[in-house]
């Protein structure tokens, strides 16, 4: 690794380029998954450890339809024991698809002519960011591509623009960044415009497909985009989200190495990432992919269940890439975050035009439920939809971290927050029929919270519903 961040102590571990395609297979061509091996790593998972890659690999490597069933039911023990049953909502918003790179999976590469190419005006941006809130949103990730228009005052200055924006009841309380890497000066001037996380995919860690998919443009340079983090943290940003995009290379080197990134992020920063991402690779235009390391949806959710147990303590993204029925599927493996009500063309919130126009978006999605609906759903099968970012405000950072290591701090502080959010959420914004399931969800959910703070929750919805608004402990 070329890049050594100067204001930390390095340990000689970190030292190493941290991605070793050598060290990697090494683990997954030798590491045998008997039995008992696997059983032993997902109860070292249970007691609240990252795993090693070894231990990574030993689940991976597992075959055994019963075992793979243990995998799953691993996950699902960890999530319901340590997170609860919370699913974080938010909405992408994309700010512009100008881009001079190829990436070969993405319709908005350069060489595409067909696409539309737009860039939000910011009285566009304001309105986008109106039609959010008026669904209900507060949390949003604003999504760009590389061009020497989105440098970092303009990013930071969408950020300011997206936070001003009040809308009746509405506001967005925390704004996310999906962008290109940046040097430590525009990670600076990113941060104090006041963003939650910055996040960025590696795409896929194996260099050799990372050479044969980015085919022109800065993003062509491995090195730049697998140390882009290290100079976050170095300006600053703690808080971080990473990814591999499905489908490139192999599944189980691009696990091994999201494994691996998190535990050079331990070993340099004694932090890890606050999210991980696992998109798999949808259809685009003109997209020109090589589908032998397309991922079937049986390994897909295995490799979901293994990222929960490998990293127990991060947050897991899954986007409306996915269908309705594996994002249904999946929330059970310990997915802490989704979308709702996407809508991925420029400009595409405020024009009340819901159908898909491949020449507008970046890829096709795959559910296009609006918020509502998954909200209902959600209420349905009994998880609590959360708009909360106390943490972030409160200035709690490594919020999942504590989640899981703190004991009672989901119980007695997320669990109470997700329903005054949601409390919120049904007053200001939900039919009838919405209103009526999830006070009778928050009602049942009550009960599981100590009775002092479910004395003090009940207190705070009663005055949501008098008018009175973010309230959180
Ligand atoms: N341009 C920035 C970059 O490349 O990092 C950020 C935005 S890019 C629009 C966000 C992510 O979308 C990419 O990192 C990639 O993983 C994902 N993506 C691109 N094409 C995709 C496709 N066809 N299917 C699924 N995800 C895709
Ligand atoms: Fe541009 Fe990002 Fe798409 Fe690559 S993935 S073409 S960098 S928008």
């Amino acid at each position: 690794m070329k890049f050594i961040p100067q204001s930390y102590k390095i340990p000689d571990e970190a030292m190493k380029p941290f991605i070793d395609i050598e060290e990697i297979e090494g683990f997954l061509t030798s590491v045998k998954p008997d039995k008992a091996r696997v059983r032993e790593v997902i109860a070292k998972s249970l007691n609240k450890n990252r795993l090693s890659l070894e231990e990574t690999a030993v689940l991976i490597n597992a075959t055994d339809p019963q075992l793979i069933e243990e995998i799953k039911n691993g996950a699902r023990e960890l999530k319901k024991r340590i997170y609860g049953e919370r699913i974080v909502l938010f909405a992408p918003l994309y700010v512009g698809n100008l881009c001079q790179n190829n990436c070969a999976y993405c319709g908005f590469k350069a060489s595409n002519s067909d696409i539309i190419r737009k860039t939000l005006e910011k009285n566009e941006l304001i309105k986008e960011t109106e039609a959010l809130e008026d669904d209900g949103h507060k949390r949003l990730i604003l999504v760009f591509g590389e061009h020497p228009k989105y440098n970092p005052e303009y990013i930071a200055e969408c950020v300011r623009t997206v936070y001003d924006v009040k809308k009746g009841p509405g506001e967005i309380r925390r704004v996310n960044i999906n962008a290109a890497p940046l040097d430590i000066e525009g990670f600076k001037t990113v941060h104090e415009s006041g963003i939650g996380t910055y996040q960025i995919f590696q795409e896929t860690y194996h260099e050799p497909s990372y050479a044969k998919y980015h085919l022109g443009g800065k993003k062509r340079d491995y090195e730049w985009r697998v140390t882009s983090l290290d100079r976050a943290f170095e300006a600053g940003i703690d808080d971080v989200g990473i990814g591999a995009l499905f489908g490139l290379y192999d599944w189980r080197f691009e696990v091994m190495s999201l494994v691996r990134h998190v535990n050079h992020f331990e070993a340099v920063y004694n932090v890890g990432p606050h999210t991980i991402s696992f998109p798999r690779i949808q259809y685009a235009a003109e997209m020109n992919i090589d589908p032998a390391f397309a991922v079937s949806d049986e390994d897909f959710i295995k490799l979901v269940a293994i990222l929960r147990l490998a990293v127990p303590y991060t947050g897991m993204i899954l986007t409306a890439r996915e269908s309705h029925d594996i994002r249904k599927n999946l929330m059970e493996f310990g997915v802490s975050q989704i979308d709702g009500g996407t809508n991925l063309e420029i400009g595409g919130y405020a024009e009340d035009e819901h159908d898909q126009n491949i020449k507008r978006e970046q890829f096709k999605l795959n559910d296009d439920r609006t918020l509502n609906e998954i909200i209902q759903e959600l209420l349905t099968d009994g998880f609590i939809p959360s708009f909360c970012t106390a943490c972030y405000r409160q200035g709690r950072t490594g919020q999942h971290f504590m989640e899981f290591a703190v004991p009672g701090f989901v119980k007695n502080l997320c669990s109470p927050n997700a329903m005054l959010t949601l409390a919120e959420y049904l007053e200001d914004y939900a039919p009838a029929e919405t209103k009526k399931i999830g006070y009778e969800l928050i009602e049942k959910k009550l009960k599981d919270i100590d009775p002092k703070r479910r004395a003090e929750t009940k207190e705070k919805i009663e005055k949501i519903k008098t008018g009175i608004r973010d309230l959180y402990f």
